[in-house]
Formats: structure tokens, C-alpha cells, sequence
């Protein structure tokens, strides 16, 4: 900025110039400016390991399927009093599975667990709740299904299983099955009785020659509950 200045007969003769250092001004925006870049990436960092951590704390490591507390999780807003839906369970779990470890190694037993855990994830609608519960054992929770379609959904997997795994696993000999199932309306049911009387059946399935599948009586729920107790 210039500011002039007169002489006597107030003309201009001479100016003054000001001038203002900016330099530790920018170097401060500039500050300012990295440390919210690096804020942001903290921030990010932060919620993708939240996430992670909620992914892990849910699902199964090996299948991607949802693991058991998930199941439980998401059970208990399926098994309410206000909710008249039908609700299918089917329990599966590979037959003879120690068979294929002990001849094929653990590496391709996980292959054949992938396999089925595949096939449930290809055939269930976006509202099923598939899970890996436990080694070569899967539930498939189905809220608001139609009477019959867990019988239907249990052959179709069984069948499925069968010919998939006999084409992708050639030299494993017949891969089978079993399941139990059931179904009733999720406010006259808990999730604890329905998981009793599918895992009766699918013992009954195993019990019957196994690659089969069973249906639960809740009826016997009275007499499976007895039988824990
Ligand atoms: P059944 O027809 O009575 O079910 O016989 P099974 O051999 O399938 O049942 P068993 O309970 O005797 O053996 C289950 C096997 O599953 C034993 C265990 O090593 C294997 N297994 C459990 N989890 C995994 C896994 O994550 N990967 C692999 N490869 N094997 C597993
Ligand atoms: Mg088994
Ligand atoms: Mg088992």
C-alpha cells in the first residue's frame, strides 16, 4: 500500500510504502490444512477397522455366512409375539465329512464346507438367514415362508449338494447330507424350541441312514424339553 505524501504547495513529492508479511500466515493455513488431511485419515482408519471388527464379531471366517451369534442376533426380532409368520429351520450337516479330512486333507474338507455354504447363499432369498453353526453343521432360518417350503428347501439342497459335489469333487465318491426341518409361526414358537426340534429330526435323519431329510414334530417339543431338562 502507498501513501503519498505533499510538500508545502501540497504536491505530491514523496510516498510511503507499507507492506504486510504474510509468510507465517500461510505457513500456518498450510498447517492447519495437514493436520485436518491427517484427522480425516485417522477418522477413516478408525471406522474401517469398526467395521471389520463388527464383520469378524458376525460372520464366519472361512464361509463368509453369518456365524452363530449373528443367528441369535437376528432370531430374536424374527421370534417375537407380534410376528404370525411361518418361520422354516432347517439344520444340515455333511455326512461321513471326517471321511473326506482324513482322505483329502483339511484344506479340501474347507473347499467342500465352501461348496454348500455357496449353494445356501445361491438359493435363499435376500430375508433368510444362512449360518455356518459350527464345523461341517448350517442353520437356515426362513421368517415368513410358506407351509411346505422348508421340506421343499431341504431336498433341493440335499439334491443339490449331491450333484454339485460329485462333479467339482470327482475322486471324493458320493458327497451326501442330512437335514432336519421344521416350521411354525414365529409367535407360538422361541427359537430354542424350533433349534430342539430340528436337531432331534436332523439325529433322526442320521439314525435313518443319513442323505435324508427329516421333519421335526413340534408336538415331541414337550417331550424333547423333558428330555433336556
Ligand atoms: P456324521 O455323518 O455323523 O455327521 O459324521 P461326520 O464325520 O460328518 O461327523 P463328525 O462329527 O464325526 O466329524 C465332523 C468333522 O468335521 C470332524 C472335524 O474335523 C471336521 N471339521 C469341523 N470343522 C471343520 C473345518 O472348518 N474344516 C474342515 N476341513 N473340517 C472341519
Ligand atoms: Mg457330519
Ligand atoms: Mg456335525
Amino acid at each position: 500500500m502507498k501513501i503519498p505524501l505533499r510538500n508545502e504547495a501540497g504536491e505530491i513529492d514523496s510516498y510511503i510504502g507499507l507492506s504486510t508479511d504474510i509468510t507465517e500466515q500461510k505457513r500456518l493455513e498450510h498447517q492447519v490444512r495437514s493436520y485436518n488431511d491427517a484427522l480425516q485419515t485417522k477418522i477413516k482408519e478408525v471406522t474401517d477397522l469398526k467395521d471389520t471388527l463388527e464383520y469378524q464379531a458376525t460372520h464366519d471366517v472361512l464361509t463368509g455366512l453369518f456365524n452363530r451369534r449373528m443367528l441369535e442376533t437376528l432370531s430374536e426380532k424374527i421370534f417375537v409375539p407380534d410376528n404370525p409368520q411361518l418361520v422354516g429351520m432347517l439344520m444340515l450337516d455333511l455326512d461321513h465329512f471326517k471321511r473326506v479330512n482324513d482322505e483329502f486333507g483339511h484344506k479340501t474338507g474347507d473347499d467342500v464346507i465352501c461348496l454348500l455354504a455357496q449353494l445356501m447363499s445361491d438359493e435363499c432369498r435376500s430375508s433368510d438367514v444362512i449360518c455356518r453353526y459350527g464345523g461341517e453343521e448350517f442353520v437356515l432360518l426362513m421368517p415368513g415362508t410358506q407351509a411346505g417350503k422348508a421340506r421343499a428347501k431341504a431336498e433341493w439342497l440335499r439334491k443339490r449338494y449331491c450333484e454339485v459335489a460329485g462333479q467339482i469333487f470327482p475322486d471324493m465318491g458320493t458327497l451326501t447330507l442330512s437335514v432336519g426341518f421344521a416350521e411354525a409361526p414365529a409367535n407360538n414358537v422361541s427359537f430354542e424350541q424350533l433349534y430342539l426340534v430340528v436337531d432331534k429330526a436332523l439325529y433322526q435323519a442320521k439314525e435313518n441312514g443319513r442323505n435324508r431329510c427329516e421333519e421335526g414334530q413340534l408336538q415331541s417339543l414337550t417331550e424333547t424339553v423333558a428330555e433336556q431338562s
